[in-house]
């Protein structure tokens, strides 16, 4: 058995560990329960990958998406290691290939589609051979009132129990409550080591903004970042059209984007915004998963995003590359009240109502601070942080930031209408 270390430059290629890795990489492998919380990105893959070369047996390995299953196992493969998936997807010669694999021992990873476990003969086939260790990827898919909910993603918990091995857990989603729903449904109540880290990303520039005409405030946005690839995020599915189109009059390369279009008009703005330099795509937040671009200069919200989370989500996919991005959300009263009711009205039950509630109004706090918005915001992740230099209040004092004031007098004008 060699050294993480070690496997890390031999296996892996790389020379260092990214920050939080190399703590959760010990855990895992030393077989602690442990529930990881890094942000897209921060290579969670290895935290898993890595302690299973470390470890005797098979570590099975459940993640949501057959394409990123296939994507892991091809990667492991061609570094040598042994892996193997068992999907829907599969070549009768590659299940064949997988079983010949575990019959001889030599499988270290096995990676299982949710939807097998619900097929009665999944535990016989995992009790008969020799399993170790269990890795969940996109573990907030166990969260029944979040975005991405799997159902078969319960049925991970019984098997835990059935196998009696440790299990990890992996996901970039940080707020409290989802953190206790995978406690909860994963681990059977009893509290994994947690690990949470790294969502600082620093190259981005944050700003808020109090809306003031918001399609001259993103076309002023726009204009400043001409011929740089961005995004810009629309409350409604009406207004991405409409400033796709004012930002086409105002000499930008802009198309838009939402979930109401056919599959392949979508398909071709995905295609073209990975291909084209400095296109701008006006989207509803439909935009969003697969959006790998790393070179994306710009985000701006022409309205408030649902919550604290969409809201980091959203600004993230900014700057992949590491080179300066940045951002500007604009909000005003009639947004907070929109999301309030949309949230009042939605289809989620009370308990959940109050923790969007409260994910809104931490959106609110990081709008209102008068302290660095970084630093609040890293805050709400848990992690703490001194003054960014790298946000709308660092670059500006709040004292003499007449957007600040503006954004104060909008809050108290809603809270005044609410109380009536
Ligand atoms: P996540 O699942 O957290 O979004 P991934 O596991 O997909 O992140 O990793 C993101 C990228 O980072 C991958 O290209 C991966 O190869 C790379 N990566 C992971 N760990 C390291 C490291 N220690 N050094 C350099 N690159 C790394
Ligand atoms: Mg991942
Ligand atoms: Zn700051």
């Amino acid at each position: 058995m060699s050294g993480a270390a070690t496997l890390l430059s031999d296996v892996f290629g790389f020379d260092s560990f990214r920050p939080g890795q190399q703590e959760i990489v010990e855990a895992v492998a030393a077989g602690r329960d442990v529930l990881a919380i890094m942000p897209t990105g921060g290579g969670k893959s290895l935290c898993f990958q890595l302690p299973a070369l470390m470890r005797n047996g098979v570590t099975v390995v459940i993640s949501p998406l057959i394409a990123l299953m296939r994507d892991q196992v091809r990667a492991l493969r061609e570094a040598g290691v042994e892996a193997g998936a068992l999907t829907s997807g599969n070549t009768e010669e590659e299940t064949d290939a997988v079983w010949q694999a575990l019959d001889s021992n030599q499988l270290k990873l096995l990676y299982i589609a949710p939807e097998r476990l619900a097929a009665g003969s999944a535990l016989g086939m995992l009790r008969r051979i020799d399993v170790r260790m269990i890795a969940v990827d996109e573990a907030h898919c166990v969260s029944q009132w979040g975005h991405d909910f799997r159902p078969d993603y319960l049925r991970i918990g019984e098997l835990r129990q059935a196998l009696n091995v440790p299990l990890a857990a992996f996901t970039a989603t940080a707020d409290a409550e989802t953190r206790d729903e995978i406690v909860e449904r994963l681990f059977g109540g009893k509290s994994p080591e947690i690990f949470l880290h790294g969502f600082d990303r620093p190259n981005i520039h944050l700003a808020f903004a109090a809306k003031d005409g918001p399609r001259r405030q993103v076309l002023e946005f726009a204009g400043s970042r001409k011929g740089q690839s961005g995004i810009v995020y629309c409350g409604t599915r009406a207004k991405t059209e409409g400033l796709a189109q004012a930002l086409r009059e105002a000499g930008h390369n802009a198309c838009h984007y939402h979930g109401g279009m056919e599959a392949e008009s979508r398909r071709i703005v995905e295609t073209r915004f990975a291909r084209e330099d400095g296109l701008i795509v006006v989207a509803t937040v439909a935009f969003g998963m697969g959006v790998d671009k790393p070179d994306i200069r710009w985000v701006a919200h022409a309205d408030l995003p649902k919550s604290i989370e969409a809201y980091y989500q959203e600004i993230g996919r900014a700057g992949r590359d590491g080179a300066p991005a940045e951002t500007l959300t604009l909000f005003g009263p009639d947004d907070i009240r929109l999301r309030r009711t949309q949230i009042d009205e939605g289809l989620a039950p009370p308990e959940r109502r109050s923790a969007d509630h409260g994910r809104l109004n931490a959106l609110l706090g990081l709008a209102e601070t008068i302290e660095c918005r970084r630093k609040t915001l890293l805050s709400y992740f848990g992690e703490s942080a001194s003054a960014c230099g790298n946000c709308d209040l660092c670059d500006t004092p709040a004292e003499t930031f007449d957007a600040t004031t503006a954004v104060r007098k909008a809050l108290s004008a809603v809270l005044r209408t609410d109380e009536r």
